[in-house]
């Protein structure tokens, strides 16, 4: 079942949302080489805890930090450490999760460490573009698969492998609810899309092939090629004026 939020429940995720755009919008600014990732996590958490906000992620079937921060080959789940550290040329996806009075909010920034090649730069535009494109199909009576649709159409133009073995979600009172979300889909099929239905769209592309593997930590999910990945994601609600953004950070 897809559970359709009233407006004051959306006014809620909007609140939520708004503390995981203030994290990701920080961390732009303290991304830098030899920063460690347990540095980053540390930061976000005293920040969401001192607007009344819990971080999702913290205990989450185990989850032992309030962000996911994975770093090169390393696609989603990468969990911080004090012995991780940036460095010049890297990349870091972040992801973050907030619950505020019973809602949530989930958003994902890959940043660049410094300068970066010019592959790495057309992947992170890439994945950037893919989700923006992706929002752009948010639209009352349009389907899931015009979204996944849209992904993968702008993965192809930028030459980028599309990650399956994850998807975007339902979110609400619970991170994960229906529907899923593939980065890949038929225009005109799947669930069909109702104002009041909030949707975390997340595209995982890589420069490489689309398949992933699970490191040893159990959680870490990276590229069996080890090529490089990037991740963006956005809380989006679906509304009878068009997709709205719930967790912008510009
Ligand atoms: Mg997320
Ligand atoms: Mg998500």
């Amino acid at each position: 079942m897809i559970v359709i939020k009233s407006k004051e429940e959306i006014n809620k995720m909007r609140q939520a949302g708004k503390i995981v755009a203030d994290v990701l919008y920080k961390l732009n600014e303290l991304v830098k080489p030899g920063v460690t990732t347990e540095e980053l996590d540390c930061i976000a958490r005293d920040y969401i805890e001192s607007q009344g906000g819990v971080p999702t992620f913290l205990g989450y079937h185990g989850f032992p930090r309030s962000l996911c921060t994975s770093i090169n080959e390393e696609v989603v789940h990468g969990i911080p450490s004090p012995k991780r550290l940036l460095e010049e040329g890297d990349i870091i996806s972040v992801d973050c999760g907030v619950t505020l009075n019973g809602f949530i909010g989930d958003a994902a920034v890959t940043y660049p460490v410094g300068s970066i090649d010019k592959d790495v730069e057309r992947l992170i535009t890439g994945t950037q573009k893919s989700l923006e494109r992706a929002i752009t199909a948010v639209l009352v009576d349009n389907r899931i698969g015009d979204i996944g649709h849209a992904v993968q159409s702008v993965a192809k133009e930028y030459k980028l492998g599309v990650v399956r073995d994850f998807v975007g979600h339902g979110v609400g009172r619970n991170m994960h609810e229906e529907p899923q979300v593939p980065n890949f889909g038929k225009p005109g099929t799947g669930p069909r899309l109702r104002a009041g239905m909030v949707i975390a769209i997340e595209p995982m592309l890589n420069l490489g092939s689309h398949e992933v593997e699970v490191l040893d930590d159990k959680w870490t999910v990276v590229t069996k090629d080890r090529k490089w990945s990037a991740h963006f994601e956005h809380t989006i609600a679906v509304t009878e004026e068009g997709p709205e953004i719930l967790t912008r950070y510009e």
